[in-house]
């Protein structure tokens, strides 16, 4: 069946932040062809699902949100699958969904004009093609921000091969994009309204470059160029990996003052044993030296991580030790999933792989925990004057949502101000997942 000229358009974006950059990428291309995007409630002509294939629940997601895509007439829009489950499953898609006409991976999204033009003459069209780096070198220039802040994607892909993880499969091999387009992005991003930029890359803090000069800089010296950017207020950087965790990237923590006191560093296991079965080539004991280093710096910073319960061959000892490197760690807000197997990856096929009831059990004790941290780390906010970036409307008449530095989301009335305003909130109450305040007028006047 031929599908008309696709007009208005709609991207959907599931999973990571990095998914969140490519599906921004992929809206400004659509509008740079010439399309609209769909208001909230509107037909679009295509849809674009931007999968993620990190847990089995993610991947099956895409297969029912297909299934509900039809227009108010009744008739099916052009369907385009892209991100990881399009990568992972490529024409399995096609099979188990027959109205989807485009799939397109992670590393070959610029290419959905020529994908919608195939799909438009009623062939399917399929481009898994992993082409380094070339995506970045064809995609339209960055587009007035309709946040303040923006994500910036600065490297991909990743050779570390944890045995549980399907990323090195979907997003390839790690590469770190040049310098000076990082340079130039950022700046279209903070001329295009942004105050805040976090650098995105499943291994972030693996980035690295040759800098303006030819030397070879490493994430540090990335943020230590975009704190000269003026009009940029504040920096951040995830999701990074201990075994990347330079002194130099720590030290950057003690003295850039636009880096934000906030550190993602997933630890996922606190069994050395386990860390070894994931190839995770870190301890448990080096991971906590690399906290202790980072706040003797930065005594203030926010550690978040991230955690897999019921990895294959997980005891009751090694769970004890992850709730242990917990207490130790002392996190301000962290993510926990069940491990979920995924086909292809070394851990799928591992024998003593863990009944479902154990991994609840274990997954509410660690997230009891980690809950109990977060609302303490709140906590410690209350009576406190801080600083926050106002980043969308709340629920409530004339109430704006806001992030400190520490990431917390802070709720202010303040009929008067506007996204993107940075401003000094008292902080009078503290939730386990958010603040609420009021402005500081004295501050303000
Ligand atoms: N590169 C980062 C690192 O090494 O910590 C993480 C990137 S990964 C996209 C995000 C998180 O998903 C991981 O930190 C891990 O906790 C979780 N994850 C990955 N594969 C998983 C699996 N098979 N089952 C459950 N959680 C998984
Ligand atoms: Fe996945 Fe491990 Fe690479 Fe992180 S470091 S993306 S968890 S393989």
């Amino acid at each position: 069946m031929n599908k008309a000229d696709p007009k208005k358009f709609r991207v959907k974006s599931f999973g990571c932040q990095m998914n969140v950059y490519d599906g921004e990428r992929m809206n400004e291309m659509l509008v740079d062809q010439g399309m609209t995007r769909a208001d909230e409630g509107e037909d679009a002509d295509l849809v674009v699902l931007n999968t993620c294939h990190i847990r089995e629940k993610a991947a099956e997601k895409v297969y029912s949100d297909i299934g509900r895509l039809r227009k108010k007439d009744g008739s099916t829009p052009m369907i385009a699958v892209a991100g990881c489950v399009a990568q992972a499953e490529g024409k399995e898609i096609s099979r188990r969904a027959p109205t989807v006409d485009i799939v397109v991976g992670p590393q070959a999204y610029h290419r959905l004009p020529e994908l919608i033009a195939r799909a438009k003459t009623g062939r399917k069209a399929l481009d898994t093609d992993m082409p380094a780096n070339s995506k970045f070198d064809v995609l339209p220039v960055r587009q007035k921000q309709a946040r303040p802040n923006a994500f910036l994607t600065v490297q991909e892909g990743c050779d570390k091969f944890c045995t549980y993880c399907v990323v090195p499969y979907t997003r390839g091999a790690e590469i770190s994009r040049p310098w000076a387009d990082l340079i130039d992005e950022a700046k279209a991003l903070v001329d295009g309204g942004a105050k805040e930029i976090t650098l995105l890359g499943q291994n972030v803090n693996a980035w690295r470059g040759a800098d303006q000069s030819g030397k070879d800089r490493g994430l540090d010296g990335l943020i230590r160029a975009l704190d000269r950017i003026s009009g940029l207020e504040r920096i951040r950087y995830t999701t990074s990996h201990p075994n990347d965790m330079t002194q130099e990237l720590i030290e950057a923590h003690g003295d850039v003052a636009k880096l934000m006191p906030y550190l993602h560093l997933p630890v996922q296991s606190g069994s050395n044993a386990i860390l070894k079965a994931m190839n995770r080539s870190h301890t448990t004991e080096s991971y906590l030296t690399i906290l202790e280093r980072v706040r003797h710096v930065r005594p203030d910073i926010a550690i978040s991580g991230d955690f897999i319960v019921g990895f294959p061959g997980e005891s009751d000892r090694d769970f004890e030790d992850t709730l242990e490197v917990v207490r130790q760690a002392n996190y301000s807000q962290a993510y926990s999933f069940k491990y979920s197997p995924r086909a292809g990856t070394p851990a799928a096929t591992m024998e003593d792989q863990i009944a479902p009831e154990i991994m609840n059990e274990r997954l509410q004790r660690l997230q009891a925990l980690l809950n109990e941290q977060q609302h303490a780390f709140n906590r410690q906010a209350v009576g406190r004057t801080t600083q926050a970036l106002l980043e969308r409307k709340g629920k409530l008449d004339g109430q704006l949502v806001g992030k400190t530095p520490w990431l917390q989301s802070v709720h202010i009335i303040a009929p008067d101000l506007a996204i993107g305003d940075m401003v000094d909130v008292d902080i009078e109450s503290a939730g386990p997942n958010s603040l609420a305040g009021r402005l500081n007028e004295r501050i303000a006047a």
